[in-house]
This record gives C-alpha cells, sequence and structure tokens, in this order.
C-alpha cells in the first residue's frame, strides 16, 4: 500500500476529542430553540421559519375556472361522431365572468382562469377549433367531457392545513400564503448572533501590516456565512489577546446576543485565554472534536447564550461553522435539524487517513459523461490556505473510522450549492 503511514504513540490522535456526532449530539441537547415570534408582512418571511400551522382559510382557485383560452361548451354537448357547428354566445374571461345562461348548440368564448358558464363543464382549446362564420365554430368530434378545466380548491382546499409549525417560508410558499389572502404571518424572532476575532497580530482593512501582522479575514467570511441564514448580525470587532479584553467580549456578546462565536485563541498557548474566560464566566459542554480541521473547537454556553470558540485558521474557521454553528443556528432558530445533502462520488486521487478521526477535505466535483459524479482535492489543503476553500464546489467527508481512499474509490460528498 503507497502512502500509508504507520501510526505510531507519537501522533495518536487525543482521547479526549469527542466524535463528530457525539459533538451534534451534545449541541442538539443543550441548545433550547427560541420561542418568541413576531407578526411579519409575507414580503419579510422569506427563510423565516412559522410559528403556527397554517389553515387553507379558502378554496383556491375558489371557482371552476378554464386551464386554456378556447371556447366552454357542456360535456354532453359535444360532438360524438361527426364535427359539429356552434353559436358564440358570449363571454367569459379572467375577472369577468359571463352573465349568459348556456343552451345546446352554443358555445361560449373563454380564456385562460376565466370562471366557467353556469351549464358548461368542458372547455375546448382555440387550437383545436375552426371559425367558420362571424359567431361560428366547428368542432370536431374528439373531445372529453370536463377536459381543461380546474376545480375548487383542486390547488389548496378550504380548512386544510397548509404548511406545519416551524417551516421554514420559501419563495413558493410566500406566494401560497398570498394565494390564500393572508397578508401578514406569525414568524419566529430571528436569532442574533454576535462574533469577533482575536489575535493580536490582526488588523482591519485600511491599516498598513508591520512585520508579523495579518489582516483579520475571519470576521468577513463569518459574516457572510451568517447573511447566508437571515440571522441578526452583531460584529463585535478584533478583541486583543488579553484575559480583560477577552472577558469583556464574552460579557457584552452574552448580553445582545442568543449566541456568539469567537475565532483563535482556543488552543493551548500562552496566548489562549478563551477557555479559561468561558470556564470562569459560563459552561464548558465540550472543547475538543477529533476533527480535521478544526480540532480545538470549544462549545459551551454563558447564561444560556450559546457560545462557539472556533480555531483561528481561516480553514478551520469555515468548517467548523459549517459542520456545527450553522446546524446549531437553524436549530436554535427554529428546533429542527437539517442533513447535510450528501453525494456519492468516485475520488480520482489517493488520499492518505488514518481511522480515529473525521476529515472535511476541500473538494471539486462534476458530473462525467456517464452521469457519475467524480471527485477530487482543491490542491494544498492547509487550515490556513483559504484558497482551498474558495476553489472548492464540496467537502469530501470521510467519517472517523475511514482509512485511506484509494483513486476509483467511492466518498462521500456535501455538494455545496446553496450552503456557502
Ligand atoms: P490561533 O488559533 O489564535 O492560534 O490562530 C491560528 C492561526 O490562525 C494563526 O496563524 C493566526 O494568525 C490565524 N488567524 C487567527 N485569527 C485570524 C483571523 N481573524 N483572520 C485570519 N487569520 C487568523
Ligand atoms: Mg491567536
Amino acid at each position: 500500500m503507497k502512502n500509508e503511514r504507520v501510526a505510531s504513540c507519537a501522533d495518536a490522535f487525543e482521547a479526549d476529542a469527542i466524535s463528530v456526532d457525539d459533538a451534534r449530539k451534545k449541541i442538539f441537547s443543550e441548545i433550547i430553540p427560541i420561542k418568541e415570534t413576531e407578526k411579519l408582512a409575507i414580503r419579510n418571511c422569506l427563510k423565516r421559519y412559522l410559528a403556527n400551522e397554517v389553515i387553507s382559510p379558502i378554496d383556491v382557485p375558489p371557482h371552476t375556472n378554464s386551464a386554456m383560452d378556447g371556447y366552454a361548451v357542456a360535456g354532453k354537448d359535444l360532438p360524438t361522431s361527426e364535427a359539429k357547428i356552434y353559436t358564440v354566445s358570449g363571454a367569459s374571461f379572467a375577472g369577468s365572468p359571463s352573465t349568459e345562461n348556456y343552451q345546446a348548440g352554443n358555445i361560449i368564448r373563454i380564456m385562460t382562469g376565466g370562471v366557467m358558464p353556469s351549464g358548461t363543464d368542458t372547455v375546448i382549446p382555440q387550437e383545436l377549433t375552426e371559425v367558420v362564420g362571424e359567431q361560428s365554430i366547428k368542432i370536431e368530434a374528439e373531445h372529453k367531457m370536463g377536459q381543461n378545466v380546474r376545480h375548487p380548491g383542486e390547488d389548496l382546499t378550504k380548512g386544510s392545513k397548509i404548511f406545519e409549525p416551524g417551516r421554514q417560508l420559501s419563495a413558493a410558499d410566500i406566494g401560497i400564503l398570498a394565494s390564500l389572502g393572508i397578508g401578514e404571518i406569525e414568524v419566529k424572532r430571528r436569532p442574533c448572533i454576535a462574533f469577533f476575532s482575536t489575535g493580536d497580530e490582526l488588523r482591519s482593512i485600511g491599516e498598513t501590516l508591520k512585520e508579523g501582522e495579518i489582516y483579520d479575514s475571519n470576521r468577513y467570511t463569518l459574516f457572510a456565512m451568517l447573511k447566508n441564514l437571515d440571522v441578526e448580525i452583531l460584529d463585535l470587532g478584533v478583541i486583543p489577546d488579553t484575559q480583560e479584553d477577552i472577558q469583556k467580549a464574552f460579557i457584552t456578546a452574552s448580553e445582545k446576543a442568543d449566541l456568539f462565536i469567537s475565532t483563535g485563541g482556543v488552543s493551548v498557548g500562552e496566548a489562549d485565554f478563551i477557555k479559561p474566560t468561558l470556564k470562569a464566566l459560563g459552561n464548558t459542554h465540550f472543547w475538543k472534536i477529533a476533527v480535521k480541521p478544526g480540532r480545538p473547537l470549544t462549545f459551551g454556553d454563558v447564561n444560556k447564550t450559546w457560545f462557539f470558540g472556533l480555531p483561528g485558521n481561516p480553514v478551520a474557521v469555515m468548517v467548523t461553522f459549517l459542520q456545527f454553528v450553522q446546524p446549531a443556528i437553524n436549530y436554535l432558530a427554529s428546533g429542527n435539524i437539517k442533513k447535510h445533502v450528501t453525494l456519492r462520488a468516485k475520488c480520482s486521487e489517493d488520499i492518505y487517513k488514518r481511522p480515529g478521526r473525521t476529515e472535511y477535505l476541500r473538494g471539486v466535483f462534476e458530473q462525467t459523461a456517464t452521469g457519475e459524479f467524480e471527485v477530487k482535492r482543491t490542491g494544498k489543503q492547509g487550515s490556513g490556505i483559504l484558497m482551498s476553500m474558495s476553489l472548492a464546489n464540496c467537502f469530501i467527508h470521510l467519517p472517523s473510522d475511514s482509512n485511506s481512499v484509494h483513486a476509483g474509490d467511492s466518498v462521500e460528498i456535501q455538494p455545496f450549492s446553496g450552503v456557502i
């Protein structure tokens, strides 16, 4: 087996790191979903979570109406063996119904959405008719009674349950609410998410970098990922590496937000104050996960304001946010646990791995001419190489107990589309 290293005691994984599954279980068992609700105009409800079920107050459509532009007739008056000529005796347009009383031998002009005139039950599409005189229409003997007609309640039936509580509203859902005549709806309050970066080496954009300094990118990726989730965002800036400053940031964030996130300072280095601050002010639920990248990841709370201490490395920030923080925020906002969408893909290269921790590699997948998915890594995978995320369109998920992957093996991928 090429490329395989022999595991030694020196690189054994840390025994106190919990598994990815246990970390998720812990997160969902601790977090208490938001209960407060607010009433909003439906236009402002995209991505919001419904507080209550929705029962249809009306039938949609409310009337029997035409599905085509054409002519309305009574099915029992349709030609059976040879073509028949009818007299046009009125018109029914969407929004202005016909007042005619239908009689055998007559036919009524009708447009899509027009109410079916009383006595009619069938629509002949315009393109299947022939004008043979000023008010005379010929119809062949090929039509079925009841065709091209939409019935009341066909889309939504009065009194039926349309949506369950906790549903995240899509554009289609908002259209459905409008078609029911519902202009305002009760939704869950949006969670407020605060975040800050820690690190004396971090400078804001616009400042000149001195030796050893870097621009703070984590607050920008975090802001962008939070923006996708439709939450209230509170950016607390860059916090210097001192116990006092970090403590102040913890207090502000825990007072103002429902959940807060820090990046950096979460290891056990001399300038790593996140762990001791959480210990002093709140509760630590876990602080290490058997995952790569992102092993030192702290989850805790300060007076039930949930806290995630993410690592400093930019890729680790994105991976741990998407794998742990985003599901936590969704759960906080809705009470629902959303699963990642996964696909199987053929890996086109060897990937070295030892069992004992879960790995999320940055991959590019594509569909081959035969319809199969094929995936490979986006080059260098260091947790500081943000370009590996930028180039990726999926994570390659290698479960904890898995070994090295060999070219041609099938692997699980999590496509990013609609995620980042
Ligand atoms: P730390 O976890 O604080 O030891 O940080 C690990 C690495 O991530 C260091 O190389 C940091 O310079 C880098 N890093 C920490 N925070 C940020 C940030 N906000 N933006 C970009 N890089 C960062
Ligand atoms: Mg640091």
